[in-house]
């Protein structure tokens, strides 16, 4: 099976590259798949193109099923656009090819955002929660969670493995 980058190598229709097996696909992060329109690249592991490649990948699962190889698609899709948000209601955005930056591309990222979440009830609690977000300072809460006692029993037979020679010591063991 072919790799680059430790992840499965696969041809424009998402089929992995093997000289073993025939029927193997693969899409998302864990494949490297051709970014369309050139020879040495490949797409971006980012949510967007993994999205559309299950759905190509379903497509073309089915065809080939179905012995309609013909019937292929090819993965074509080439990013709509970049956005991060940096924190502080501030934002780095490629979109319309044009950079944005700060509050603007903030508010690009959140619209994007809130279109993407599930449901109206979420979109407007986080909404709210954002809105609100500009009149009041930080809310903190305090985690007390009960610590792990620093002395524990280990029970273990004859010939089970307590550490493996040479990993890293985070235990002291009597
Ligand atoms: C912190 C962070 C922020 C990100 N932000 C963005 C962003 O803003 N925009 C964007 O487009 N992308 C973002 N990404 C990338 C995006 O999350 C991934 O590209 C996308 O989730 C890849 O989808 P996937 O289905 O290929 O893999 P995943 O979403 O990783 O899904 C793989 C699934 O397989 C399961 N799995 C693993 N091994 C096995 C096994 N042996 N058996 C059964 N199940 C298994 C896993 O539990 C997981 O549920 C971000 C990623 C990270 C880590």
């Amino acid at each position: 099976m072919a790799s680059a980058y430790g992840k499965v190598e696969t041809d424009s229709y998402l089929r992995v590259i093997s000289d073993d097996f025939e029927n193997i696909w693969a899409a998302g992060d864990c494949s490297a798949d051709p970014f369309a329109g050139t020879d040495d690249q490949y797409c971006p592991p980012t949510a967007q193109f993994a999205q559309r490649q299950g759905v190509v990948c379903g497509k073309n699962i089915a065809a080939a099923m179905e012995g309609a190889d013909r019937g292929l698609e090819s993965f074509e899709f080439k990013g709509l656009r970049e956005m991060a948000a940096i924190g502080h209601r501030k934002a780095v955005a490629h979109a319309f090819g044009m950079n944005f930056s700060g509050f603007i591309a903030w508010w690009m990222w959140g619209t994007v955002y809130l279109s993407k979440l599930p449901g109206l009830d979420r979109k407007i609690r986080v909404m709210a929660d954002w809105t609100l977000d500009i009149f009041f300072s930080k809310d903190m809460s305090l985690l007390t969670p009960k610590y792990t006692s620093a002395l524990k029993e280990a029970h273990l037979e004859k010939g089970d493995v307590l550490f493996q020679s040479g990993e890293p010591a985070f235990s002291f063991y009597l």
